[in-house]
C-alpha cells in the first residue's frame, strides 16, 4: 500500500486553515491542510500527519456550512469552511463531487448561462436594434421606402379606410397649412415632393393620423371631427412630419423587418412574419425619445410660424378628453380593439406639460438678447456684429427649439 510521509512531499497544493477533531474528545485543534504526493497534509501544533488521497471522505457542500473532511476507518475528522480555495484542494486530492453536486452546479451553470443569453437579447432588441436601425436608416433611399407605403395604403384602403366626407374647403385650408409647415424645411429634402397630406375616414380606427415612411401624411376625419380648430390639427400634422423629419417610420420599418426575419428563420413561418410587418406598419407604437423629437420639431415649426407649441398641447387634451369618453362607452359594449393617435401615442400628460413649458418665442434667449441689447453701447464698434450673432443664435434655437 502506499504510505505518504510529511517528509516526502513535493508540489504542495496552497495551505488552508481548518479544525482537527481527533474522534475521542470534542475539543478542535487549528490545523493547516495541504495536498501533495497524493496525500492530504495536516499540519497542527501537535504535529503532522498525511492521509492518502483515497481515504479522504469530503461531506457534500451544503449551502454556506462548514464541510467535514473524514478519513477511512478512523473517527477522526477535519472540519473547513467553503471556499474555491477548498474545491481546488480536493481537485488537487483527485476528489470529484457526486454526481447531485455535480448536476446541481451544472444545472446554475445553465440556469445563470440562459439568463445571461436573455439579458444580451434584451439588450440587442432594446438597445442594439433601435442603434442600428438609427444608424441606417438615413441611409435608406426614400423611393423604397414610399414604394413600401403606397402599397400599404393600398391595402388600408381596400379594407380600413372610406373616403373622405370633409368639406372641400376646409381640405383645401388644411393642406394650404400643411405645406407652409412643410415648405423649405431640409430636414424633409430627402422626400422631395413625397410629402403630402391624404385625407381619409376610418370609424373602426378612431380619431388619428399618422405618417407613412414614404411621406405620405394621412389625416382621418374622426380626429378633424373633433372639437379643434385648424390651427391645432396643423399641430398635429406638424408633429406627423417631426416623424418623417425624424425618419422614425423608416426605423421602424427596419426593426419590424429584422424582428420578422428572426421570426420567420426561427418559426420558418413567413407569412406570419409579414403579417406582422404590416401590424407593425399601421400601429405607429413609437417609442418615447420618437414621441418627444417629433414634439420638439412640431414646437419648433410652429415657433417658426409665430405659434405656440401649447397648440399641439391643447389639441392633445381634446384627443385625451375623446379617447376617455370613447373608453367610458366601450365598457358596456365590446371591448376596444382599435387604435387612435393617443393609444400609439403614450405618456400624455407629461407630453402636454412639456409642450405647456416652450413659449412662442423661446424666452431665455429672449430674455438674454434684451439684456445685450441694453448693455451694448453703440459705441464699441462691436455692437452690429454681435447683435447678427445674436440674430443667428436666436434663429438656430428656434429651429432646434431651445
Ligand atoms: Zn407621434
Amino acid at each position: 500500500m502506499y504510505r505518504c510521509s510529511i517528509q516526502k512531499h513535493s508540489g504542495l497544493v496552497m495551505s488552508l486553515d481548518a479544525f482537527y477533531f481527533d474522534g475521542r474528545g470534542s475539543r478542535r485543534h487549528p490545523v493547516r491542510l495541504a495536498a501533495g504526493d497524493g496525500c492530504l497534509l495536516i499540519e497542527g501544533e501537535n504535529g503532522a500527519r498525511a492521509v492518502p488521497a483515497a481515504n479522504v471522505r469530503a461531506s457534500e457542500p451544503q449551502g454556506r456550512a462548514p464541510r467535514t473532511l473524514r478519513f477511512a476507518g478512523e473517527a477522526a475528522f477535519c472540519e473547513i469552511g467553503q471556499s474555491a480555495e477548498l474545491d481546488a484542494l480536493l481537485a488537487a486530492l483527485g476528489q470529484r463531487d457526486s454526481i447531485a453536486v455535480r448536476l446541481q452546479k451544472r444545472w446554475r451553470w445553465t440556469i445563470g448561462s440562459l439568463a445571461v443569453i436573455g439579458a444580451m437579447l434584451a439588450a440587442a432588441y432594446f438597445w442594439g436594434l433601435p442603434w442600428g436601425a438609427r444608424m441606417i436608416a438615413p441611409h435608406v433611399p426614400i423611393a423604397l421606402m414610399r414604394g413600401v407605403s403606397k402599397e400599404a395604403l393600398e391595402r388600408l384602403d381596400k379594407h380600413l379606410f372610406k373616403p373622405t366626407a370633409l368639406p372641400e374647403a376646409r381640405r383645401q385650408r388644411l393642406t394650404g397649412g400643411f405645406r407652409a409647415l412643410a415648405a423649405n424645411d431640409p430636414a424633409l429634402a430627402a422626400y422631395g415632393e413625397g410629402v403630402i397630406l391624404l385625407f381619409r375616414a376610418a370609424p373602426r380606427l378612431g380619431p388619428n393620423a399618422f405618417a407613412l415612411p414614404g411621406g405620405q401624411v394621412a389625416l382621418l376625419d374622426e380626429l378633424a371631427g373633433l372639437d379643434m380648430d385648424d390651427a391645432e390639427i396643423l399641430a398635429v400634422l406638424a408633429h406627423e412630419l417631426g416623424h418623417l423629419a425624424g425618419r422614425h417610420g423608416v426605423r421602424q420599418f427596419i426593426q419590424s423587418s429584422v424582428v420578422a426575419a428572426f421570426g420567420a428563420a426561427w418559426f420558418g413561418d413567413v407569412s406570419a412574419a409579414a403579417a406582422a410587418l404590416a401590424a407593425a406598419l399601421l400601429d405607429s407604437g413609437h417609442s418615447r425619445d420618437m414621441e418627444r423629437e417629433a414634439d420638439d420639431y412640431a414646437a419648433a415649426a410652429l415657433q417658426r410660424q409665430g405659434q405656440s407649441p401649447a397648440l399641439l398641447a391643447s389639441a392633445l387634451e381634446k384627443l385625451e378628453t375623446a379617447h376617455r369618453a370613447k373608453t367610458r362607452r366601450n365598457e358596456d359594449g365590446p371591448a376596444g380593439g382599435y387604435l387612435d393617435w393617443l393609444s400609439s401615442h403614450p405618456a400624455t400628460g407629461e407630453r402636454i406639460r412639456r409642450l405647456r413649458a416652450m413659449r412662442r418665442v423661446p424666452p431665455r434667449r429672449m430674455r438674454r438678447k434684451a439684456k445685450n441689447l441694453f448693455n451694448r453701447g453703440d459705441h464699441d464698434g462691436h455692437g452690429e456684429k454681435r447683435e447678427q450673432k445674436l440674430d443667428a443664435e436666436f434663429t438656430e434655437d428656434m429651429e432646434k427649439n431651445f
